[in-house]
Formats: structure tokens, sequence, C-alpha cells
């Protein structure tokens, strides 16, 4: 029995001791284990991207992961306090709000740590970090521990800058946007309207900037508006503001005016330094800007209205002749806002049918017969009724639909042509006036070609009428669109001749048909005997060149006999024809035909055109060998 008992004894013994063998060995295991998720997590930890921290507000206790030191620049400190953010490497500007917002969240004033802020590095090198925190508090501790996180957020703040910058800042002249001044505009009136101070905004355009872009290229342009931004900027004082509102509009807001005398002072310094020779990759521009003046509170109170009324009084600067300042008044608005309404009926008076082409015939001044027609195009508005082409041809131009309606009436013109030629009606050329814009525009010739061809009229029966100051503009390039022209057939007219500053040594490089003396000189032809030397004058030299002569605007006989002594060689004007429907037109040609033919004329009208053209192109001839 012993021995059963014994051996019972050592079998149990035995179990016991293979049991706490199998329990050390799984103990060791986990042990091993337990130090390896240790490890590992620490491993995490120090190479996680942020900081992960823990501060006891009771006692002071802080414990933060590695990353500390490369984010805060600073050994991890063992206690912390808010003292603690005075003496480390955050921005000095910054460290004010980051007590402050740390404070208001410990004593429960924030509902969340949430702060941005700047770190500076000893090499200058400063990062943005993003600290966030939460308090774990329990009834029995009364100070909670602050728990959270921080990260290197510098890239996203450098991207957030970058979209603050595009949408605040005109990336070209790095001057505000329009979005960023309006902004300012209306905290500076809110500032103004307490101090009971005054504001003013000036509205600069540059005048004939187009001219730059066109003549010497975008890039020339781009450079320009810097130079100028740099300029505008050099006047100002610091508490002034200027933004590029777009293309060459630029805006200036003074502030704290007691009187009109720093508004003048800055308006005559800015026309000085836009009225000048400026130097872009060795080339030199000229340049000059007018200026629109509002003031607050006088002008408007409110943002937009003052930019809309400086905007009326820059339009009245340039319509003064540009390259001047003028202070807004309340007649402006009526006559921008007619212009507005203008520029709208434009847009759509194609469809609306509210566009006409009339036809005013030019006379032969010794035969008295018809040797050409100008196409004139009539606004006939629903709206506001008959509007004049010195009206509405410069709003068209400045809005840009004068592409379209320059191309509208130059397939009515031409379609009018075949018509009237088809019916045996003789007239020369029908000519047809060609603004600027249009020249500029690179698809001209293939518009003008392709309106022949769908009409079917041959180019020698098309004139166009260009007038100086556009020719002079950029002049090498339209000397080769009008060759072009030429080589087609078509006949080029200088239009309002004598009102420009065609230099008579550009004259003999165009190719011209003919010259069209303007109105004005033919105007106080009889009481102005200077007006009939500078008639004389350029009908002699415009002979000398081949040119065929047309004088503008002859309204009285007496005109009309002094243009005959003068040997002028045709008339337009109201003396013999006001400009005319279709069917006037018509009748008029009729009427001239039966004269022609009443007077044997026909087949001698027919040969005079064409000896005079054959007159002219042996002169030219004989030019270009000189
Ligand atoms: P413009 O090319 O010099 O046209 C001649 C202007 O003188 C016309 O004015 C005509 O009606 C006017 N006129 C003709 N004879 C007399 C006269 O004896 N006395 C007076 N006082 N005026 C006379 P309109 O039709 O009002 O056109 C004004 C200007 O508008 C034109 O001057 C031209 O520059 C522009 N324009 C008219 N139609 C067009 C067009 O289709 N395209 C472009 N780009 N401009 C046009
Ligand atoms: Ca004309
Ligand atoms: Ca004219």
């Amino acid at each position: 029995m012993n021995n059963v008992l014994m051996v019972f004894l050592v079998f149990v013994l035995l179990i016991m001791l293979i049991l706490n063998y199998i329990n050390i060995t799984r103990l060791r295991n986990l042990e091993g284990l337990k130090t390896d998720i240790e490890k590992r997590y620490n491993g995490a930890l120090t190479n996680a991207s942020e900081v992960l921290w823990e501060w006891d507000l009771e006692t002071g206790n802080f414990f933060a992961t590695e990353k500390w030191r490369e984010l805060m620049y600073d050994d991890i400190p063992k206690y912390m306090e808010i003292s603690y953010i005075d003496r480390s490497h955050i921005n000095p500007e910054d460290r004010e709000r980051v007590k402050n917002d740390t404070t208001a969240y410990i004593y429960g004033k924030a509902d969340c740590l949430r702060i941005e802020f700047r770190v500076t590095h000893q090499d200058g090198k400063e990062i943005w970090v993003l600290c966030k925190g939460q308090a774990i508090r329990d009834a029995i501790r009364q100070t909670p521990i602050l728990s959270g996180s921080i990260i290197d957020i510098t890239e996203f703040k450098k991207a957030e800058e970058q979209v603050k910058f595009l949408a605040y800042y005109d990336t070209l002249t790095k001057l505000p946007n329009r979005t960023h001044f309006m902004e300012r505009l209306k905290e500076e009136i809110t500032g103004a309207s307490i101090k009971n101070s005054s504001l003013a905004l000036l509205f600069i355009d540059l005048d004939n900037f187009k001219n730059v872009n066109d003549t010497l290229g975008h890039n020339y342009g781009d450079e320009l508006l810097k130079q100028i931004s740099g300029k505008i900027r050099s006047i100002l004082r610091n508490e002034d503001i200027a933004c590029r509102l777009g293309g060459d509009e630029f805006l200036i807001m003074l502030t704290n005016l007691q009187d009109n005398s720093y508004i003048i002072k800055c308006a005559e310094e800015a026309l000085q330094i836009l009225n000048n020779m400026y130097e872009i990759n060795d080339k030199q521009v000229y340049i000059s800007g007018s200026i629109g003046i509002a003031i607050y509170p006088k002008d408007s109170i409110d943002p937009n209205g003052l930019l809309k009324n400086a905007d009326a009084a820059m339009y009245k600067a340039k319509e003064a002749g540009k390259n001047k300042y003028i202070f807004f008044n309340e007649y402006m608005l009526k006559g921008l806002e007619r212009k507005t309404k203008i520029e709208g009926i434009l847009r759509s008076s194609i469809k609306n049918n509210e566009l006409k082409v009339y036809y005013q015939p030019q006379y032969d001044i010794k035969t008295g017969a018809i040797i050409g027609i100008e196409a004139l195009l009539r606004l006939n508005s629903k709206e506001l009724g008959p509007v004049s082409p010195a009206e509405f041809i410069p709003i068209a131009e400045e809005s840009g639909t004068i592409v379209e309606l320059g191309k509208w009436c130059l397939r009515k013109a031409c379609e009018k042509n075949v018509y009237l030629k088809r019916k045996g009606l003789k007239f020369g050329c029908i000519s047809v006036n060609i603004s600027a814009i249009q020249l500029q525009h690179n698809d001209l010739i293939n518009v003008i070609n392709e309106i022949l061809d769908e009409v079917g009229l041959e180019p020698k029966f098309l004139e166009i009428e260009l007038t100086e100051s556009v020719l002079m503009k950029s002049m090498d390039s339209n000397i080769n669109l009008l060759n072009e022209l030429k080589n087609i057939g078509i006949k080029v007219a200088l239009d309002d001749f004598g009102t420009g500053y065609s230099s008579l040594n550009y004259l003999r490089k165009i190719p011209l048909d003919k010259l069209k003396i303007d109105r004005s000189f033919i105007t106080d032809l009889t009481s102005v005997t200077k007006n009939q030397e500078i008639c004389e004058g350029i009908i002699q030299m415009a002979h000398n060149l081949g040119l065929q002569v047309v004088a503008e605007g002859v309204e009285k006989k007496s005109q009309l006999e002094i243009l005959k002594e003068k040997q002028c060689d045709s008339v337009q004007g109201f003396l013999y024809s006001i400009p005319l429907a279709d069917d006037e037109l018509e009748e008029v040609l009729q009427a001239n035909m039966e004269y022609l033919e009443k007077n044997k004329m026909t087949k001698k009208h027919a040969f005079k055109y064409t000896a005079l053209y054959s007159r002219m192109s042996q002169l030219k001839e004989k030019e270009a060998e000189v």
C-alpha cells in the first residue's frame, strides 16, 4: 500500500514539475512577446512622422516621442509648464497665441486644442507645425492629463499660401488682385465711416497699351505691366494700396484723407511716371495713362459704386484726350449707362435686324458722274432709336464687336455691289471702312477673300478705307498687309487725311490708290485761306504720288468751286447726296446712268476711270525706279 502511495506521490510531483516547466516556458515566451511588441511599438513611435506627447498637468510630468527633437528643435523636457513656450524655438510672433490657446483649453474655455505655429531652427529654416491635444478629465483628479500630437504641416502651408496668393494676387505684377482690393476697400470704407475721414479710388487705364502688345508682342506687354506696377507702387505711402484690376487697368486706394491735395499729388505723379519712355529688352516703349477719381463718401459710400464711378471718370479722361486725370461727377454716369446699353445692343444688332448699310456716292468733280460709293453703317435701335456711327463705332471698337459688324458690313456691301453691277449700273468701286481692330486680326485677308468668293465679286470693285492713325500705328506689318490686298486687286483709300500725323515720307511707301481729305478742311474752305493752301498742297502731293483725291463733306457750291480750281478729282458730301438707303441708292444710280447716256458719257466715263488708274500705276512705277 505504501509503495502504491509512493508511486502516486512521485507521479503527482512529476506532473507538477512538467506543468511548472510548461508554465515557465509559456511565461518566458510571453515575456519575449511583450518585449517584442514594446520594441516594435517604440520603433513605430520613434519613426512616426508625428510627435506623440502626454502632459500631466498636476505633476507637470511630460512625455514625448523622439520626433519632438526634430519638430520642436529642442530636447524633450521632463516637466512642462506654460512658460516653456517662451524658452522654446516657437516663432516669437506666434508665442502669445500658443500660450493663450493652450490656457483657454486647459481652463475649459475652448472646445479643442488645435494650434498652428511656426518653429524656427537655428539655421533660419522655419517649419509650420500643427499641435492637437485632448484632455482626459475625471471626477477624482482636479487637473486633467493632456495628450496629443504634433505634425509638420510646412508643405501644406506652402500650398495654402500659394492658393491664397493665386486667389488674392496678380501673378504677373505681384500686386493684389481685384478680389483682394475690393475686400480691403470694404474694410477701409467701414474704417473711414467710423473715423469720419474720406478715401479716394484712382482708376488707371493705360493709353494705347494694345499697340505695345500688337506691335511688340505679349512678352513686351507683360514686361511693361511689371515695370509700371513697380513704379505705381513707388509713388505710394505704405498705407495706400495698388492693385491690378486686369489687362492694363490698375486701381489705387488712398486712405485717411482730409482734403484733395494728396489725391492730386498722387494723380499727377502717376501721370508723370506713366507718360514716359520704358526700356524693354533694348526696345523703347512710350506709354501714357488716363485716371478717373472717385471719393468716399462724396461720390459713393459703396465699394462697387466707387469703382463704377472712378471707371466713368476714367472714361471721360480718355474722351478728353487721354494722359489726364478727372474727378468723377454725377453727370458722367448717364454717359456710361448709355455706353453700356449701346454695347449690349450692338452684340445682338445683326440678329435683331437693327443694323443697315447706307451708301454715299462719290462724284467726279469735272463730269459730275458717280465714280465710287462709300458704305456706311447705320444703327437703328428698337430701344434707343437711331444711334450715330460717331457714337457706336468707337463703342464697337472698344468692345470688339466691330470685328463681327465690320465683316457683316463688308459682306452686305459686296453683295450690293454684285447686285447693282448685274443690273448694269456703273459706279466704280464700293468702299468699306476697316477699323484698326479688324486690321489687327490676322485673318482679315482670309475674311475678305472668303466674302469675295462667296458673293462672286471681282476684287477690283472693292475698296477699303483706312484712317491715317490706324496705318501709322504698326506701319511695317500694315504695309505688308496692304501689299497683300493690292496683289489680290483690292483698292485702298487713306481716310480722314490731314487729321492724323502721317509722315509724308511714309506716304510714299504705303501702297494706296486714294486720299480722302478730311471734312474739317473742307468745312472752312471758303473762309480760311490756310485751309485752301492745305488742300492745294495735299492734292498736288497726292497727284505727284499717283493718288486720286476725294474731298469729304462737301456741302456748298462755293466749296466745290474751290476744289475744282485746286484740281481735286472727286467729291463726296451732302451737296450731291447724303448717305442713301438701298432703294434710294438704286434710284440715284439709275439717274446717273441716264445722265451718262444723255451726255454720251458711258464709254467716256469708263475710259476716264481706267485711264486714271493707269496714269497712277505709271507714276507708281516711276516712283519705284527713283
Ligand atoms: P467717315 O468714314 O469719315 O465717313 C464719312 C462721314 O461723313 C459719314 O458719317 C457721312 O455721313 C459724313 N458725311 C458725308 N458727307 C457729309 C457732309 O457733307 N457733311 C457732313 N456734316 N457729314 C458728311 P457717318 O456715316 O456718321 O460715319 C461717321 C464715321 O463712322 C465714319 O466716318 C467712319 O469713320 C465710321 N463708320 C461708319 N460706318 C462704318 C463702318 O462700316 N465701319 C467702320 N469701321 N467705321 C464706320
Ligand atoms: Ca470713310
Ligand atoms: Ca472720312
